[in-house]
């Protein structure tokens, strides 16, 4: 569904946003977008368990949690940091993915590294025996090709698309379905600059760029102007944004009309990625530094 937002901007410069965070109560925006063709997949090779990746927060944890569940399946979470192992009470990311079933494990910072690791996943396979590997994030070719059905044809008269960027698959997916006259612009949530290579991988046009002026110092970082930004907008357009992705981005895309960086009559299409499960946990954070906190309904 798209949603006009109805903030008056100079030179005609049109906002709409996409709720892709409305698609589903549980499995929010986009990783259910990623995980729909895996899902398929795991059913069609005969697999009864879903293993995957994931930090303390992790709205992709929480997704695949609730998908197993619906799909029949077992779920498996390896979670980085092993001090968490007796803190699931108190995070509502964990907390809801093991009431959905999930399994965890709980590995140190340095074991995580090697989740790309063919040894590491033997290593898995031999303790909970046979599954199908959604990777961190949920990234893969079939993700991709989820992230595809994204844009659909009631979006040809946008001339910018901007999503927020974790690992790259849901702006690939944006890219490969984005039409001649459209630009997608991402917006990490992360530092670092590895990221156009990663999406270069599943990415089959150029008609892209990555604005990584808008991560606010780091992945989950935030900061009073963020905070104050996000709970103005639920007020003034009734959409709630997470504090992780889709609040930096619609942050950054508003701060870039401001300077002028679209050309005049744009009209430019932001992605609700969703996410919105992170704001309890961002909220326990925010009030142990005595921050305000976020609103997540008006
Ligand atoms: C995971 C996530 C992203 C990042 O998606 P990638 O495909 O990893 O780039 C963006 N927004 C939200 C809300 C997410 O949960």
């Amino acid at each position: 569904m798209n949603q006009e937002i109805h903030i008056t901007f100079p030179n005609e410069i049109s906002l709409t946003i996409k709720r892709e965070d409305l698609i589903h109560p549980f499995v929010s925006g986009n990783k259910f977008r990623k995980l729909k063709y895996n899902l398929l997949q795991a059913k069609a090779e005969n697999k009864d368990t879903l293993l995957t990746f994931g930090g303390a927060f992790s709205n992709h944890i929480a997704a695949v949690a609730f998908a197993g569940k619906e799909q029949g399946l077992k779920t498996i979470g390896i979670i980085r940091g092993d001090e968490l192992f007796d803190k699931i009470e108190g995070n509502p990311t964990l907390k809801f993915a093991q009431e959905n079933g999930m399994q965890f494990e709980f590995v140190s910072r340095e074991e995580y590294r090697l989740k790309n690791e063919e040894s590491f996943i033997e290593k898995l396979k031999n303790k909970f025996g046979d599954f199908y590997l959604v990777p961190e994030g949920g990234t893969n070719e079939l993700a991709v090709k989820g992230c595809e059905e994204i844009l659909t044809d009631e979006d040809a008269v946008f001339n910018y698309v901007c999503c927020a960027v974790g690992t790259g698959g849901t702006i690939s997916g944006l890219i490969n379905s984005a039409l001649p006259n459209q630009k997608i612009l991402g917006f990490p949530a992360l530092k670092g600059d590895f990221l156009k290579d990663e999406i270069r991988i599943f990415a089959k046009q150029d008609n892209w760029d990555l604005i990584s002026d808008y991560h606010f110092g780091g992945y989950g970082k935030i900061n009073l102007e963020l905070i104050e930004f996000i709970n103005a907008f639920l007020e003034d357009n009734k959409v709630p944004l997470d504090p992780i992705y889709t609040g930096k981005m619609v942050f950054g895309v508003i701060d870039l009309i401001s300077k002028n960086y679209f050309p005049a009559h744009s009209k430019i299409l932001l992605i609700h990625t969703g996410g919105l499960q992170g704001i309890e946990g961002m909220n326990i954070m925010l009030r142990q530094k005595k921050l305000p906190t976020l609103r997540k309904n008006v």
